[in-house]
């Protein structure tokens, strides 16, 4: 087995900033577990199926056709059954939709080998929410990113007026402690830190400091 760290935690703690920066830093591959979630419910709604058809959805999980380009400038690249849908996986509705699909037990079960599949030479970064607990409940390296809710808003209501979008700044907090409150109380793989895990409070760290943290319990 090759080394994987785990980073997981809410939505807006950092972790998919850092997770990214830790595995440009040792050279590992990356995982962003809540992007194959969010093309779950893009490729659900191309075919027409329903965020509650569980049968449809987890077969949908199991077949799905996406690759991940890391192209020279903007990013990863999202390309689902040829098309580019990096837009609609990223969008507002993309994260609702991915939260619907991943309260479901076998559509979580579907996406297991998919995800398991990431951890080959050198290593793996994997970011999510149960990535130390359910998905590499043997990794070596375990971090739980936390951060307050009020913190969380305000990074992502700064995200969305850096894209120009009209936003306010108390709709997105209400969002914010209504999906916390949806990931940590659901019956299939609710937010929780693994018991191995390091447990982070970003709130007013930077991300050097974070970056700094994570890297310091990858060397101990
Ligand atoms: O991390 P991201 O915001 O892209 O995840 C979108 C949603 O997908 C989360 O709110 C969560 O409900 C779900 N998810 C999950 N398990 C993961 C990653 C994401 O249930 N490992």
């Amino acid at each position: 087995s090759f080394p994987v760290i785990t980073i997981d935690g809410p939505s807006g703690s950092g972790k998919g900033t850092i997770s990214q920066l830790v595995a440009q830093k040792l050279g590992y591959h990356f995982l962003d577990s809540g992007a194959l979630y969010r093309v779950t419910g893009v490729a659900a709604k191309f075919h027409g199926v329903a965020m509650d058809d569980e049968p449809a959805l987890a077969q949908i999980a199991a077949n799905l056709d996406v690759r991940f380009e890391t192209g020279a400038d903007a990013g990863v690249k999202i390309i689902l059954e040829g098309a580019d849908v990096t837009r609609e996986v990223r969008s507002e509705e993309g994260g609702m939709n991915a939260s619907r699909v991943g309260a479901l037990p076998t559509v979580r079960q579907a996406l297991l080998a998919r995800q398991r599949a990431f951890a080959v030479q050198p290593g793996l970064v994997a970011d999510g929410r149960d990535m130390g607990t359910v998905v590499f409940p043997d990794a070596p390296v375990k971090v739980f990113l936390t951060a307050s809710a009020r913190e969380r808003a305000q990074r992502r209501y700064k995200q969305l007026l850096e894209k120009g979008e009209s936003v306010s700044f108390d709709d997105i907090l209400a969002d914010i402690e209504a999906r916390d409150e949806r990931d940590s109380s659901r019956a299939a793989a609710p937010l929780k830190p693994a018991q191995d895990a390091l447990l982070l409070d970003s709130t007013g760290m930077s991300i050097d400091d974070v970056f700094n943290a994570v890297m310091r319990a990858f060397e101990d």
